[in-house]
Order: C-alpha cells, then sequence, then structure tokens
C-alpha cells in the first residue's frame, strides 16, 4: 500500500544557472506530497500519519519555510529540491514494513517534480 501526506511552504528562491523568468528573484507556495510504501503492521498501519507529518516537519518545513532557497541549494529546481527532500526523509520513514516511495515538488498549481526510489539508484 502507499500512503501520502499533503504539506506547503512558502519559499523564495532564484536560479543562477539558468536565463528566464526564474532567473530572478521571487516565490513560489510549494505543495508537498510524501508518498510511503509498504504493507500494514499489526496496527494497520504503513506508516502512522502523526510520525510522517512530524518527520517532515522537522527534516524539511523546518528548514524551507520562509526560506530563501539558495541558501540551502545553489540552483534549487524544483529538481534538485524533490531530490534534498528524499535525502533528508528516506532513512527517517523507513521501518521493517515500509520505505520512502516518492516525492512530489510542485512548484506551481500546473508543474510539478516526481522522484521515485528506481529514480535514486539511476541518478547519483
Ligand atoms: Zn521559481
Amino acid at each position: 500500500m502507499r500512503v501520502s501526506k499533503v504539506f506547503s511552504f512558502d519559499s523564495a528562491h532564484f536560479l543562477p544557472a539558468y536565463h528566464g523568468k526564474c532567473e530572478a528573484l521571487h516565490g513560489h507556495t510549494y505543495r508537498l506530497v510524501v508518498t510511503v510504501a509498504g504493507v500494514p503492521d499489526p496496527e494497520g498501519m504503513v506508516i502512522d500519519f502523526i510520525l510522517l507529518k512530524k518527520i517532515v516537519q522537522e527534516e524539511v518545513l523546518s528548514v524551507l519555510d520562509h526560506s530563501l532557497l539558495n541558501d540551502i541549494l545553489p540552483q534549487p529546481t524544483a529538481e534538485n529540491i524533490a531530490k534534498w527532500i528524499w535525502n533528508r526523509t528516506s532513512e527517517k520513514v523507513r521501518s521493517d514494513q515500509a520505505a520512502l516511495f516518492e516525492i512530489e515538488v510542485w512548484e506551481t498549481p500546473t508543474s510539478y517534480v516526481r522522484i521515485r526510489s528506481e529514480d535514486i539508484l539511476e541518478t547519483p
């Protein structure tokens, strides 16, 4: 089963290695969807929603929300943000019966990046 929780955070960024609209400083309300896959434990849960929220709050939102993303990542594209979030959360959500399956980072209501475990194996 796949279990997801939806979050949002407000951040500013600019893309120095890009020539276009996102080159100048501006902000987005990002939408983040974290999905964990596994089998339910004896309590009937793949991962407790409360635990998932706590991990994302501590590892991701407390750092990214109301921040300048360039202080954290040199080129904060949605792709690089998704990879960073993956690295911050994958070990924390892992258990005997569950593992991180997917991170979605929505930069606008119509544009998002999705990264899955198989993508991680292919990208250094
Ligand atoms: Zn942007």
